[in-house]
């Protein structure tokens, strides 16, 4: 590209082409590179780590431990795991073999996508924009960010400067925040068929059984939902419970909101602040029509909503209709288990669920017949600090997962590798034409024929490649013969599970549908 042509473009344009130009000196392929940029992005969060406080506490009233403690320790850890795994992340995985391509060999090789855009929200600005750069940087891709230098451009700015970004061909969008933009983030990705990841919010459920430790339940419900001002996309949502237990909630909740920030949150250094008045007025309008059993305190001006609960929230109320994203926790009540997973079903799937209770086969239960981006019995937000766990919704609360090899995978193209050998090619007859019956057997067994390598099936798989090569040189033409082998071959290695059924088939095709009637014959069980 010449330089007017560049000096022409606009500043996202340059951003997105300097990243593009740098990805492709192949640079960023290497994971020396790599794991550099890694350890200069640890540098830089330790050495920044005041200022990012102390923004922080400027934008939300952060805590000076707060930042730390739920933001960039959780991204150092991040880093590091990266760097020690990234050796073995980055490396060809075998995967299993089939009889057909027992001599070649087959892998996933991870390669990177390419140039990813990183887009940020606000609450956790730092957690939500480097963690999926963390992911870029190991999968070796070039990335520009968007929140707030070469191969990863930083474009601050607002929906403007978004959506003049969205209009560049990106290898992956990356992207954090609300579902309505999420929509706008997947149309403009639509058009150069880019890959989205969607970390999305939603209504997060909360069920608190009868049969739990109702004060540590609501010490960590209370926790994980005021934290932040309860701008946490995983915070509980709300609570669901049986009407019996309501009051003991409010009251362990209410002990709990006072051990934490004291009689007077507004003077507490450690309950946060609403984000802005747009957001605030947003927050009092969600109180319409609910009771306040605990808090209910404002201050427009500083942006100061105190912890607050509601009680014998109906599902139809204001706040139930929409993610409250802010100090507001309504409670619920249902008249047991069943009741809860009903509700939770017949609404969007949650980025997260939380089930409190002591009976483990309640906790699965409610797992099993429930969906939602991920699930954590007994605590709040947890998951999110467990690096081994993929984070990331389901349905409507996102798309994509992210965090420790999860985020690598995500932003790398695993390409399925298969090399094979110009030889053996008496192997391959059975694809060529002349088509013929017993070709046709001999496919079959190849290719129905799943082979688990446990040390018996690597012994008769060896048996057998020895009748096999046996076959290849003798070359035998009769059929008779051939058939006759592979039913020995069956015999041999399969439990002979001979199942047969009737399949009607109605098949449209162009003008006329084709009946059919199928018989389906399955001679070889799955296992040998
Ligand atoms: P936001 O207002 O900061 O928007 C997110 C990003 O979208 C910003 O970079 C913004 O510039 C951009 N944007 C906004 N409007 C746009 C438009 N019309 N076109 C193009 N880009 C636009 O953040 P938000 O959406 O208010 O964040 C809160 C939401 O994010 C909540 O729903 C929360 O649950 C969710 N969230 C999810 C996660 C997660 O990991 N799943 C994390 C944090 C927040």
């Amino acid at each position: 590209m010449n330089d007017f042509l560049f000096r022409s473009m606009s500043r996202e344009q340059k951003a997105v082409e300097r990243a593009r130009k740098a990805f492709l000196t192949g640079r960023s392929q290497s994971l020396e590179y790599r794991i550099t940029q890694l350890k200069n992005l640890l540098r830089f969060i330790r050495e920044r780590q005041k200022e990012i406080a102390e923004g922080l506490k400027k934008d939300l009233r952060r805590s000076e431990c707060g930042t730390p403690l739920y933001e960039t320790l959780g991204l150092e850890n991040e880093i590091n795991l990266a760097v020690r795994n990234l050796k073995e992340w980055a490396a060809p995985r075998p995967v299993s073999k089939s009889m057909m391509t027992i001599s070649d060999q087959v892998y996933i090789q991870p390669e990177p996508l390419g140039v990813v855009l990183v887009i940020g929200a606000w609450n956790y600005p730092w957690a939500v924009t480097i963690g999926p750069l963390i992911g870029a940087i190991a999968a070796g891709n070039a990335a520009v960010i968007k929140p707030s230098e070469e191969l990863y451009p930083v474009v601050t700015g607002g929906v403007t400067e978004t959506q003049e970004l969205l209009k560049q061909r990106f290898d992956h969008i990356f992207y954090t925040g609300n579902g309505t933009v999420g929509k706008i983030i997947m149309e403009a990705a639509a058009k150069h068929l880019t890959p989205t990841t969607l970390e999305l919010g939603g209504k997060s459920p909360c069920y608190i059984d009868s049969n739990c430790d109702l004060a540590i339940a609501c010490r960590r419900v209370a926790w994980g939902k005021f934290l932040n001002c309860g701008q946490t996309c995983i915070a509980p949502d709300y609570i669901l419970c049986e009407p019996s237990m309501q009051d003991r909630v409010i009251e362990e909740l209410k002990k709990n909101i006072k051990d934490f920030y004291t009689e007077d949150p507004t003077k507490c250094l450690d309950y946060g602040r609403i984000i802005n008045q747009r957001h605030f007025k947003r927050l009092m309008a969600l109180l319409e029509g609910s009771t306040i059993a605990v808090g209910g305190e404002n201050n427009e001006s500083d942006c100061y909503i105190g912890p607050t609960i509601l009680r014998d929230v109906k599902p139809d109320a204001k706040v139930m209709q929409e993610e409250i994203f802010g100090p507001l926790l309504p409670i619920l009540t249902v008249s047991g288990a069943d009741e809860a997973i009903k509700f939770i079903n017949q609404r969007e799937k949650p980025l997260a669920l939380y089930i409190f209770s002591s009976d483990d086969k309640l906790i699965k239960r409610m797992i099993a017949e429930t969906s939602s981006g991920g699930v954590v019995a007994n605590d709040c937000l947890m998951h999110f600090s467990v690096s081994s766990l993929p984070f990331g919704g389901v349905g409507n609360s996102g798309m994509g997962c992210y965090h420790g090899k999860h985020g690598f995978d995500n932003l790398s193209h695993l390409r399925g590798c298969l090399i094979k050998k110009l030889k053996m090619e008496n192997v391959n007859k059975m694809r060529y034409p002349p088509h013929t019956v017993d070709k046709l057997g001999w496919a079959r067994f190849f290719i129905l024929k799943h082979v688990d390598f446990g040390s018996l099936g690597r012994m008769m798989l060896l048996a057998l490649m020895v009748i096999f090569a046996a076959v290849i040189v003798q070359a035998p033409n009769s059929m008779e013969f051939n058939m006759a082998l592979s039913n020995a071959l069956c015999a041999f290695t399969a439990d002979m599970a001979y199942t047969e059924s009737k399949v009607n088939l109605n098949i449209p095709l162009w003008n006329e549908e084709v009946k059919l009637v199928l018989r389906l014959e399955t001679c070889f069980d799955e296992t040998v």
